[in-house]
């Protein structure tokens, strides 16, 4: 008895490290408390803790107590952070977990606090070091040359002549004409700082600290809106807002989806909502799918609001960042706007979520945990009620499976629906990019004045090169994918692994004739349009030739202000911009999303489409659309174009139901991979073999082979149920008991819950 009653129990801190470790499981450690840090770790604490050899940031996810005898191994916190994570959000991170089948660790370092690092807090963090451009080789308008170089390209610096690398030069030409971050620059070219450090000794570019940016530079981006100017509703919206308004005030979560065409004042709606939000004294986040492609939102929100907004992008500093949490935190900026991850942001009291372009493929995380913003959104504001809002001119086809949920916008605040014309390219002669009747529109939009966006939904120049004998297609040696020439470097690159080689001179599969470059892309548009239009003129937006987002502003903005002048690109062309004086839209070729193996493939094109043609005739002048393909009979290209928005969901659905797709069943995706081929295939097909027996038939589609990527074998199996709690389960067990000796073997096993991509 006396023994018992001397045995003390001792208090301890359960702590999550946040750390990469996949073997650990969601195991979670024991450390000791300090005496003088014992009233500060609590749930939720974030502390530095001694792991192995190191120290690591960790989560305290729960306190308990050990006895004496217990903890002559245990080490003590070290240091705990002035911040810590809520209780709320701790369950959010467990519940996210459960429901992506994804490690507990990851999800925490969603809801964790910013990192504090040395010196951050203040805004005195010396600014990383930047490179500016001297030579005027360096600073052309977009960063890229019409006519390319090859390797030992002769430059004029000043009066004395330099030989240049390829590295060399394509770091020149990732340069902004502003300056740029060395980090930024070697990512994108994919070079060491010393390739810049070598320019800087040759005097062809200046290296610096970073300029001074403030946040407000958004303000200035191409908004005419001055703060004082609140536009009056127009009927439509009324009604839309009336009932949002009802809906958020409601008991309980109420979820709508605003499908609003192009142009229709969508923006004015959340403004409305938000307002109202801050009225009840409620908390509130816009979600928008890059901050860089939407600074005219950004500025429309700081103008209404003021100093009451914070904004989270990945531009900001360390410093900024953990400013910017701490302001929202404590209810200093209670409008939130931010991409995917603010959906994370400690709003106090939230009760309002929009996500604008709600169908944006960036509304998933395609890194573990693999999470849906919507579904984090629907689990933030389940406590408290409230209102969540997806906005899209081209809902995902999944949005619109609960008419009740349906609110529509049909027409423009302002300017006409586009008219949309096919350019049969069957019918079409010659080899340009452009059919006659295009590069014609494109000549008199000029000429008038005014501006014109060209899409063409491929990066590089050509989007894979062939043998014009023997059909040999070059495909990267780690991926088994094609490669892409790009002319910029003139080389051959692997857009998944980046790997890169100089195209060969003849076929290395025959050796009997040259290379033909096929499926053209935006650089090879760029240099058709150089042709037909002043360079000045020319203004190009894709991940090539841009990668940091104020080089994405900076582009934007400057187009805004060009007049004539066309802008060409992939993608982020179609992107919600509102640019008056665009009045014309080119599609360059409608088809490039058609044929890949994605039941989604047909909704992706009717979206692009949609959205592209959108950005025309915005203002007072009518705007004009012209989309070449081979596929004008293609049902998502013909509605796309005819408008039939109504018709292509109701087909599409359909399908969706008669195949079974979502959103009539649940998927779950499980990939294995392997440097060794054979053990990812042993991998899935044991993985096949357990999770059978528990499923109808049916649910489980595959196990299918995958091309290689980075050297991996791939193979992956798609689970279609309609018991997707269930089949979650199944898996969560199956992973439990296989991924550590999975690990073991060299084989990594993948789960993706809802998956967006194939790939
Ligand atoms: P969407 O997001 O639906 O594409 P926006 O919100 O960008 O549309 O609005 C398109 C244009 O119409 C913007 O220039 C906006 O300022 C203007 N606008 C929106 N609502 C009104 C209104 N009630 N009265 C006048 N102009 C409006
Ligand atoms: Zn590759």
């Amino acid at each position: 008895m006396a023994a018992a009653s001397a045995e003390r129990n001792v208090r301890v801190a359960r702590v999550v490290p946040l750390l990469k470790l996949r073997h650990l499981g969601d195991r979670v450690f024991d450390y000791l408390i300090p005496a003088d840090l014992d009233n500060r770790v609590t749930k939720g604490a974030v502390v530095t803790v001694p792991f192995g050899s190191r120290t690591a940031r960790g989560v305290v996810v729960a306190l308990g107590s050990a006895s004496d005898a217990d903890i002559s191994e245990l080490r003590p916190i070290g240091a705990v952070e002035d911040e810590s994570i809520p209780a709320g959000s701790l369950d959010l991170a467990r519940a996210l977990a459960d429901r992506y089948l994804a490690s507990f660790e990851s999800c925490l370092r969603l809801v964790a606090p910013p990192k504090k690092t040395a010196g951050a807090g203040g805004a005195g963090r010396p600014r990383s070091q930047w490179v500016f451009p001297t030579a005027p080789q360096a600073s052309s308008a977009c960063g890229q040359k019409a006519e390319v170089v090859a390797a030992g390209a002769v430059v004029a610096a000043g009066e004395v002549e330099v030989r240049l690398t390829i590295k060399q030069r394509a770091v020149l030409e990732a340069i902004t004409p502003g300056g740029s971050a060395v980090t930024e620059v070697c990512r994108t070219v994919g070079v060491g700082p010393g390739v810049v450090r070598t320019l800087a000794r040759k005097g062809l570019v200046v290296l610096g600290p970073a300029p001074a940016q403030p946040l407000q530079t958004a303000h200035r981006d191409g908004s005419t809106e001055s703060s004082e100017e609140i536009p009056s509703l127009r009927p439509e919206q009324e009604a839309v807002v009336a009932e949002l308004i009802a809906a958020f005030a409601g008991p309980g979560l109420a979820r709508r989806v605003l499908w609003g065409v192009t142009g229709s004042g969508k923006t004015e709606v959340y403004l409305r909502l938000v307002a109202r939000a801050l009225d009840d004294g409620a908390g509130a986040i816009l979600l928008v799918p890059e901050i860089a492609l939407t600074p005219q939102m950004i500025s429309r929100v700081r103008s209404r609001f003021g100093d009451r907004v914070g904004v989270l992008h990945s531009g900001l500093s360390a410093g900024e960042k953990l400013r910017e949490y701490r302001r929202i935190r404590a209810g200093h900026a209670p409008v939130v706007i931010g991409a995917r991850s603010a959906v994370f942001a400690p709003v106090p009291n939230l009760r309002l979520i929009v996500i604008d372009e709600s169908h944006d493929t960036s509304s998933k995380q395609e890194e573990e945990p693999r999470y849906h913003t919507r579904v984090v959104a629907k689990m933030r504001l389940q406590a408290d009620g409230g209102l969540l809002l997806e906005g899209s001119a081209t809902p995902s086809v999944e949005s619109m499976a609960q008419p009740a949920d349906l609110l529509r916008l049909t027409r423009r605040a302002a300017g006409t629906p586009p008219v949309c014309e096919v350019v049969d390219m069957r019918r079409q002669g010659g080899g340009d990019l452009l059919a006659p009747v295009a590069r014609d529109a494109l000549a008199e939009t000029l000429r008038r004045g005014e501006q014109a966006i060209v899409l063409l939904n491929r990066r590089g120049y050509a989007g894979y090169v062939h043998c014009g004998l023997c059909g040999h297609v070059m495909v990267c040696a780690s991926c088994e994918l094609s490669l892409t020439f790009h002319s910029r470097i003139r080389r051959l690159v692997c857009h998944h692994c980046g790997m890169s080689v100089p195209q060969p001179p003849l076929c290395p599969s025959c050796g009997e004739a040259p290379l033909v470059r096929a499926a053209p892309g935006t650089e090879r548009l760029d240099r058709e349009l150089r042709a037909l239009v002043p360079r000045e003129q020319v203004f190009r937006l894709d991940s090539d030739v841009l990668t940091s987002g104020t080089r994405v502003r900076e582009v934007l903005t400057a187009f805004a202000e060009a007049r004539p002048a066309v802008l060409v690109g992939t993608q982020m062309v179609a992107k919600g911009h509102d640019f008056a004086h665009v009045t014309l839209v080119l599609v360059a070729d409608a088809d490039t999303g058609l044929y890949i193996p994605d039941f989604r493939a047909a909704e992706r094109t009717f979206q692009l489409l949609t959205q592209v043609a959108g950005r025309a005739g915005r203002a007072e002048k009518p705007g004009r659309v012209l989309v070449q393909t081979w596929n004008p009979d293609v049902p998502c290209i013909r509605m796309a174009l005819e408008r039939e928005e109504s018709r292509f969901y109701e087909q599409e659905l359909e399908s969706r139901r008669r195949l079974g797709y979502p959103p009539y069943v649940d998927l779950i995706r499980v990939m294995t991979s392997s440097e060794q081929a054979e053990r990812a295939q042993v991998g899935i097909r044991y993985l096949l073999e357990r999770l059978n027996p528990h499923l109808p038939s049916g649910e489980i589609r595959g196990a299918v082979r995958l091309p290689m990527l980075r050297g991996r074998s791939r193979w992956h199996l798609l689970i279609a149920t309609r018991e997707g709690e269930r089949a979650r389960m199944l898996v969560k067990e199956a992973l439990a008991q296989l991924q550590e000796p999975y690990r073991r073997r060299g084989v990594a096993l993948l789960v993706d819950v809802d998956p967006q991509s194939f790939n």
